[in-house]
């Protein structure tokens, strides 16, 4: 599963709508401090679907919406699309290209969708199971990450051999049955 493209509009610090391209193989952004380099990778976490504002580096879900500067407005709304190449069949929908939408608004209204048809957070985070991408994928591995690995807990540290070995799906499944 490769990541074709990732468009940001009203997000942190991109007000602009902006569409990076990544290219075959190894992408690395660079650029001086402050530029926007974390904010590009918060973008990917953000419409996969993070919940954790301290993930985010903020402190409240608003943070990530552009609060302007003294020659620009600030954005009413952040919202971030990720164009993913499924033509491996990794993600469970009959398409080549998955394109995943979050869109979020001041007044505090979320929206999220998949190939620009609206779907709960809920459908973003069973698309992502055991695909090592998502919000509790290992795909993303953030500064710190790896000592938190190590120090965890063995159960904590179960989990992610479960979702590598693509079992997460499974128990999930089940806990949902046994609640109904
Ligand atoms: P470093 O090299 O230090 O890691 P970086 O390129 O990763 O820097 P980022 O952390 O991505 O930089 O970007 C930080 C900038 O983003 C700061 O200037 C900050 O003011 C700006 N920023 C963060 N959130 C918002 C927001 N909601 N609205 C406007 N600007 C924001
Ligand atoms: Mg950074």
């Amino acid at each position: 599963m490769v990541l074709k493209s990732l468009e940001i509009q009203g997000f942190k610090s991109f007000p602009d709508k902006t569409k990076i391209q990544f290219g075959q193989g190894l992408t690395a952004v660079v650029g001086p401090n402050g530029s926007g380099k974390s904010n590009i990778s918060d973008a990917v976490r953000w419409v996969m679907g993070e919940q954790s504002t301290k993930n985010l580096r903020g402190s409240k879900m608003e943070d990530v919406i552009f609060t302007g500067t003294k020659a620009r407005r600030s954005q009413g709304f952040a919202e971030v699309s990720l164009v993913i190449d499924n033509s491996g069949k990794t993600l469970e929908i009959d398409s080549d290209e998955v394109v995943i939408t979050r869109k979020y608004y001041r007044s505090g209204e979320s929206e999220y969708m998949i190939n620009r048809t609206n779907v709960r957070l809920k459908d973003i985070n069973e698309l992502f199971m055991d695909t090592g991408l998502g919000r509790d994928g290992y795909a993303m591995v953030g500064q710190g990450r790896i000592a938190e690995i190590v120090q965890s807990k063995s159960d904590e540290r179960r989990e992610i051999f479960e979702e590598a070995a693509g079992i997460s799906k499974y128990r999930y499944r089940k806990n949902e049955a046994e609640r109904k």
